[in-house]
């Protein structure tokens, strides 16, 4: 008899969940409560426009522990098409001074010197703690899984970077950049507006970057939905049940064994095991009651920040737009945008480079920015028509700024609000990636099991601060390897 296995969630972090369990011979059910798979990673199609609501760049696209897994889970083969961008992002600062950055560091250090050259010093010292990220190796296994060897010999890959990491590893980037004590004031203005301004950890920067340079954090040719449908294609292929439109509503509990889950509709379905793949909120303290609840779990939850829920406003443009870079960062703290008031601005994605996102001869554009969850939250029906609709009306606005005329030629439009994501997905607050990755947190995770809680593993975003596409299949994948240890069988990848 194959043991069986319940997945709550068919996002990123179930759907490879679902296909190692598979793939190791368990019998496999993911219970989603949508009617597509992917969770957060998605996209929708109006009039032939894509609109993507996640996808812009993939850690893992060429080497690594993550490349294994999208290998592994099909989501990259031999015919994927994966784009690294020349220009990682343009920043346009209030007073309308731009300012680049290039993925390739070289590149970018050369194009800082020349904005820069009273700082060529710490130019040359941020570059370098970057090249350095290019020691980091994500680990294959889980913790409790590694071998002695494993851990020695990743000891001695990072070495290089051990220092940069005891030196940052606790730091924001404000106080990076204050340490570097530029004095450009372009290159000042640029840095501490964009990564500045909230307690975002230093590493993440350092590393983000070092990552775009290596070409190991791509975009793939089709974006989100693609990348979904194939994990969920593989899943069945490996004979996986994909059943959709379930939503979990507690998990059956006896003698701190999980017995199997209890749907909204009130159907009981057992198993021998659960994996949590959705929201980690959710999970602990409504499906479990609160009971099971470790003093780092229950910090977490209380302190570490989240973040901030995106608004999206997509436009389908009857005209072919190109621009040099993907990303143009806007900064304009203060700006009313429909009900929100921006912290630091809005992004415009131009999507120009990716064919399949909208029919010849047309593009997708896309005005994405911070919107807290709270100013969603309790509008009624009109209140939140009338939002969405201001929003869409100032978001034309700007873009009308940055392309003149274009108005006329916009046909298809969609505003996605943070109500939009935690209706679909059931994300805490919309925070589309968890936990902050703070000066505070960037060196923890939370334990894929609860104290004394058998037969259960969470995975997904909620366990790594910073969370993202890559730790979401991961720790899918680690959940399988953590229970055919327990049912003594051989992990297959
Ligand atoms: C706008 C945006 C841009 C992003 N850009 C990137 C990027 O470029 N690169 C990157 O790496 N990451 C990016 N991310 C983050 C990434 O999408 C997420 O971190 C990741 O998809 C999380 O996967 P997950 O499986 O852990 O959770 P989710 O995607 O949240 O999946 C959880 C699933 O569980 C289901 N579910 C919830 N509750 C229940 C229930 N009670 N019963 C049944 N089913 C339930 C949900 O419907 C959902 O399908 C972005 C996210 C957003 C929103």
């Amino acid at each position: 008899m194959k043991k069986k296995i319940i997945i709550i969630g068919g996002g990123v972090a179930g759907l490879s969940a679902g296909i190692y369990a598979a793939r190791n011979c368990f019998d496999t059910e993911i219970l989603e409560m949508h009617s597509v798979a992917g969770g957060q990673c998605t996209a929708w199609t109006r009039k032939g426009y894509r609109f993507d609501y996640c996808l812009h760049w993939l850690v893992g696209t060429s080497k690594g522990a993550f490349n294994n897994i999208w290998k592994e889970t099909g989501v990259i083969d031999e015919s994927t098409i994966v784009i690294d961008h020349e220009i990682h992002s343009e920043t346009i600062l209030p007073d309308g001074r731009k300012f680049v950055i290039y993925s390739n560091i070289d590149r970018w250090e050369k194009y800082l010197h020349e904005l820069a050259p009273e700082d060529a010093r710490s130019i040359t010292r941020m570059c370098n703690d970057m090249r350095k990220s290019a020691y980091l190796e994500p680990f294959n296994d889980p913790p409790g899984l590694r071998s002695a060897g494993t851990y020695i010999s990743s000891l001695f890959k990072i070495l290089p970077v051990v220092r940069t990491i005891q030196k940052f590893g606790r730091k924001t980037c404000k106080e990076y950049f204050d340490s570097l004590n530029f004095k450009n004031p372009l290159l000042r203005d640029a840095l501490y507006l964009s990564y500045g301004e909230r307690d975002f950890s230093a590493l993440v920067f350092i590393f983000m970057l070092g990552w775009f340079n290596q070409k190991n954090a791509g975009y793939i040719i089709g974006g989100s939905y693609p990348l979904a449908q194939r994990m969920l294609n593989t899943y069945i292929k490996e004979g996986g049940r994909m059943c959709f439109g379930k939503k979990v509503e507690s998990i059956i509990v006896q003698d701190d064994t999980v017995k199997g889950v209890v749907l909204s509709d009130g159907t009981k379905t057992e198993a021998d095991y659960v994996i949590a793949a959705c929201d980690g909120y959710s999970t602990i303290f409504k499906m479990l009651g609160g009971k099971y609840v470790s003093s780092k779990v229950r910090k977490a939850y209380d302190k570490w920040p989240l973040f901030t829920a995106l608004v999206q406003v997509s436009f389908g443009v009857n005209r072919k737009i190109i621009d040099s870079t993907p990303i143009i960062n806007v900064m304009s703290p203060g700006k009313q945008l429909g009900i929100t008031k921006l912290s630091n601005g809005y992004g415009i994605m131009n999507y120009g480079f990716d064919p399949s996102m909208a029919p010849e001869g047309k593009t997708t554009l896309v005005i994405r920015f911070e919107s807290p969850w709270e100013l969603w939250e309790s509008l009624d029906e009109q209140q939140y028509k009338d939002a969405k609709e201001k929003t869409l009306a100032d978001a034309l606005a700007l873009l009308e700024e940055h392309y003149p005329g274009i108005s006329a030629d916009v046909e298809v439009t969609d505003v996605a609000t943070p109500r939009t994501t935690v209706r679909y997905t059931g994300v805490r607050k919309g925070a589309y990636e968890g936990f902050l990755p703070t000066s505070q947190n960037m060196m923890k995770s939370l334990d894929m099991t609860l104290p004394r809680l058998k037969k259960f593993y969470m995975a997904g975003q909620w366990l790594f601060p910073g969370g993202g596409l890559p730790p979401s299949a991961q720790t899918g994948k680690w959940a399988v390897q953590y229970i055919c240890k327990e049912e003594g069988l051989l992990f297959k990848n």
